[in-house]
């Protein structure tokens, strides 16, 4: 802006000098002609009187810087100042000369190309009918200028100089003002009244950018604040695959430091199917994508985003489905382990029902075999009661009422139904401890404890004994049972509260392997804990624990 205004300035004021000097150039020589043209007809009217008077005698010892010539009437030249008469062709035809002769006054000017000169002539007629004629050269315009161009060319480079430096303190002072204006906080009064219209707008839109930001960082929070609470993980990238925007558990479930500002989101994560899912919604299309490893499995959802009908970027969704992928897994084994369970007693009772049907059994074993269907039948009923047992704890199903339950009576009951199969193994059943209450579902409670004192008959050798504790500590109410039955090998204790698990597949006493199940699954639903001790061959401990609620 400053180069602007000083080139405006130092233009306009060189033009004005230019035109200054030409314009007073052109009035000045106008001027100097008209008064050599006056000066030149006084100069002929004062010699034509002494021409009058004295005749030729006049012009004898006369000096005068025009040049003065007598022409006769006829054209013939008496007399010349700078040439000699009789040389001279005849005037006649000059256009003053006639002009003089026909009118008593002529004037005319000639121009000479060569000299640069222009030659004034001035006629007058005398009463004789004789013409005298004065006449003064005057340098054209231009061979003035000419002759005055080194003083000419001095002063206009002075002015040049003057003009440049005027125009820089100028423009300078002009711009100073305007780059002293603050144009996030501009003041009321400023140096130029025609910026105040400016300055206003340029505060009004201040004041609604201030608006806008704090609309935008408000939105921002509330973005943040969404994001961040979201378990999910969320990135925003654009056509080149740059993170835009992310929330902390992007980077947690694509098991990722940070992302830095402008790098590509593949840095984030290298595995295959994250870049394919990204791709693909950088193609256009919606992917989802499983990223499975050792310990967890993510899901990938990459949607593209498009503005304008044009692709601007992707939004990746990452979803943890680790426990989800785990269950469904859980489901299909459960699935197929029920299949199996089911089909293996069913195959036994179509088979044996079977052969009764075709009258193959004689008469006295038809009890045999119908024992069997009725064995295979308890042990469907049970699997089935088992099943649906699991699945009551699963979704919650239990309509019973919490209440106090008194565990030692619970186990006493518990002793009471298994008594018969433990006396068909010799095996002693002792209640022992102090009594004690914990807040559980009463049905729940007792089929926990049920299986525990089940599976400790069932898992004992001949002659061995089980033993149920209940004791109220300050923490918790406790209840032990401990056998001295043949014990769990080590690899196989952290596995018997999985479902249809069985540590000795062989055992003749193996049930549905739900029963470790049904316990572990109704502990948590009380809010108790389960845990076992075991010594192969000596027998095992499992231990559930209710804690106090104070
Ligand atoms: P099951 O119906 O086979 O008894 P459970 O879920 O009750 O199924 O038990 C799972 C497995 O744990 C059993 O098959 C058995 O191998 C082992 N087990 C459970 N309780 C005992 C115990 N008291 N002594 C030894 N092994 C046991």
């Amino acid at each position: 802006m400053t180069k602007r205004i000083f080139r405006s300035i130092l233009t306009v004021s060189l033009s004005v000098l230019l035109v200054g000097i030409l314009l007073l150039v052109a009035v000045l020589h106008g001027y100097f002609e008209t008064r050599v043209e006056s000066e030149l007809e006084s100069q002929t009217q004062y010699i034509a009187q002494g021409v009058e008077n004295a005749g030729m005698d006049y012009f004898e010892g006369l000096s005068s810087v025009s040049r003065i010539t007598w022409v006769d009437a006829d054209g013939t030249v008496l007399y010349d100042s700078k040439e000699d008469a009789s040389h001279m062709e005849n005037h006649a035809d000059r256009e003053e000369i006639r002009e003089a002769i026909a009118a008593g006054e002529g004037r005319s000017a000639r121009y000479s190309e060569t000299l640069a000169q222009k030659t004034i002539y001035y006629a007058l007629r005398l009463s004789d009918g004789t013409v005298l004629r004065v006449s003064d050269t005057q340098y054209s315009v231009w061979a003035l200028v000419a002759q005055a161009l080194q003083p000419a060319a001095i002063i206009v480079l002075c002015a040049c100089v003057l003009a440049a430096v005027f125009a820089s303190r100028a423009s300078r002072e002009i711009v100073r003002p305007i780059n002293e204006i603050d144009l996030a906080n501009p003041g009321e009064s400023v140096s130029y009244d025609e910026l105040t219209p400016l300055l206003a707008k340029i505060r009004s839109q201040n004041r609604e950018i201030d608006r806008q930001m704090v609309k935008l960082r408000r939105r921002q929070e509330e973005f943040t604040a969404i994001t961040e609470n979201m378990g999910e993980g969320f990135l925003v990238i654009d056509t080149r695959t740059h993170v835009l925007s992310h929330n902390t558990a992007a980077l947690r479930l694509l098991d990722a430091a940070e992302a830095p500002a402008e790098t590509s989101v593949y840095t984030l994560n290298r595995a295959a199917g994250f870049r394919r899912a990204v791709e693909e919604a950088l193609a256009g299309r919606r992917s989802e994508q499983l990223l499975e490893s050792e310990d967890a499995c993510r899901q990938v959802i990459a949607s593209p985003v498009f503005q304008d009908e044009h692709l601007s970027g992707a939004v990746l969704v990452i979803l943890d489905v680790t426990e989800k992928e785990q269950r469904e897994n859980l489901r299909r084994e459960f699935t197929a382990n029920v299949s199996h369970e089911l089909k293996t007693p069913l195959t036994s009772i179509s088979g044996t029902a079977e052969i009764l049907e075709n009258g193959f059994v004689k008469a006295e074993d038809v009890p045999h075999f119908a024992g069997n269907i009725h064995r295979e039948a308890l042990r469907l009923i049970g699997l089935v009661n088992d099943i649906i047992q699991l699945s009551r704890l699963d979704e919650g199903g239990f309509t019973a009422e919490w209440v106090d339950c008194d565990v030692q009576e619970t186990a006493k009951n518990v002793l009471e139904q298994v008594g018969a199969a433990a006396e068909a193994k010799h095996v002693t059943l002792t209640l022992t401890g102090s009594p004690c209450t914990a807040r559980a579902v009463p049905q729940i409670l007792e089929e926990i404890v049920y299986n525990l004192c089940d599976n400790a008959v069932k898992y004992n050798r001949d002659g061995g004994s089980v033993c149920v504790r209940t004791e109220q500590t300050p923490k918790a109410a406790l209840l032990t049972v401990t056998d001295t039955g043949i014990g769990i090998p080590e690899s196989a204790r952290s596995r018997i509260f999985e479902r249809f698990y069985r540590a000795d597949k062989s055992h003749p006493a193996g049930g549905t392997g739900l029963g470790l199940s049904i316990v572990k699954h109704g502990s948590a639903y009380l809010g108790a804990t389960v845990s076992v001790e075991s010594e192969l061959g000596k027998g095992s401990t499992f231990t559930l624990q209710f804690p106090s609620e104070n």
